[in-house]
């Protein structure tokens, strides 16, 4: 099969190009490298079936001629990450509606699948635990940033729902919890590679608000089988599927795991959320899927725990600390001869 990953050189697109590979599959990624980088995908570049292309998904006749050649869309490029949309709101309402847009309307002309990537961000403050996909979405006011990626996001739900509905286009909406793993960056605010690597460094473990806030946090690996079966299942077509672990965690508790299974020395601290956002800012109490839904689509079940998952991210962080240390210590040599 043939696929279309738009943020492919992201966090979980780069893993999924890279097991839609192994499996023999030809993959073609766009991706403009706002959030993404060519460091997640240049072990790809030596594949004959990898093919890469770092524009933006707004180039329509690129996205056009990208669409034609695929079987399978799998819309994941959007502004991610809660310190990047709180910084910049209005690329964030842009990139997720028209960029929706644009892929629905240039997969729609052949009728190709799209699977758009959703986040459990859309179920907002709801208190309703677990958040089921037919309940409520709770968000708060237009005046706090926050909500616009929820909003967004929603609005980009609606917009692939409507396709199907009124253009019998082919969609999966997937809302996506807390993924982690290898190569996401913590630079967008991302609370576990933060964690990590503040434990690596012997730097203070920063936890926002009380801590006592929860989430359930699913490996990378896993989110990718669930959405594989997804696509591969014509019942899912037309759904909106929740996709996560349901071993929930405190940041409090997420940050001593994190401490104990780096043997780091780091002290843990407690940053109040004006400080660490901006004033006003507003979190999730408890974030917790429920799986019913994709385990009766799909009997999937997330297998990774997240011990395992921690380790896994720590081994990167090492690994590109080592390599990183292999880099400057070459380049030291180099100078050092030259001068001698
Ligand atoms: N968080 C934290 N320290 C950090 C980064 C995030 O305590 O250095 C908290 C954040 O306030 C939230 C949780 O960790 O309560 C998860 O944050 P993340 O941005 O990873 O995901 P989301 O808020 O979208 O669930």
């Amino acid at each position: 099969m043939r696929h279309l990953i738009t943020g492919g050189a992201g966090f979980i697109g780069s893993h999924l190009a890279e097991t839609l590979l192994a499996r023999g599959d030809e993959v073609f990624i766009l991706d403009d490298l706002s959030t993404g980088s060519v460091e997640n995908v240049r072990h790809l570049k030596i594949n004959q079936r990898f093919h890469h292309f770092f524009d933006s998904i707004m180039n329509k006749q690129l996205l056009a001629e990208l669409v034609d050649e695929s079987d399978v869309i799998f819309h994941l490029a959007a502004a991610v990450g809660v310190r990047l949309i709180v910084e910049s709101p209005v690329r964030t309402i842009e990139t997720n509606v028209y960029g929706t847009q644009l892929v629905l309307d240039a997969a729609s002309k052949k009728k190709k699948l799209v699977l758009i990537a959703s986040t459990s961000e859309v179920y907002g403050k709801s208190d309703k635990v677990p958040f089921r996909e037919d309940a409520d979405l709770v968000l708060g006011p237009t005046t706090k940033g926050r909500w616009s990626y929820a909003a967004s996001k929603a609005l980009d739900e609606f917009l692939a729902l409507s396709y199907w509905k009124e253009r019998q286009q082919p969609v999966i909406v997937v809302r996506l919890f807390n993924t982690v793993g290898p190569r996401q960056t913590g630079r967008y605010g991302m609370v576990l590679p933060n964690f990590v690597r503040q434990a690596l460094e012997g730097a203070p473990i920063t936890v926002f608000g009380s801590g006592q806030q929860s989430r359930c946090f699913c490996d990378v690996c896993d989110t990718i089988r669930a959405i594989l079966l997804l696509i591969a299942n014509d019942r899912a077509v037309g759904e909106v599927v929740n996709i996560g672990s349901t071993e929930e965690i405190s940041m409090e508790g997420l940050a001593r795991i994190v401490k104990q299974r780096t043997k780091s020395e780091s002290p843990i601290t407690y940053i109040p959320y004006d400080q660490a956002y901006e004033p006003g800012f507003e979190d999730m109490p408890r974030r917790v899927p429920s799986l019913e839904k994709l385990e009766s689509l799909t009997a999937f079940r997330p297998a990774t725990p997240l011990s395992e998952i921690v380790d896994r991210v720590a081994a990167h962080f090492q690994k590109d600390a080592n390599a990183e240390m292999m880099r400057t210590s070459h380049s030291v040599s180099a100078l050092a001869a030259s001068e001698s």
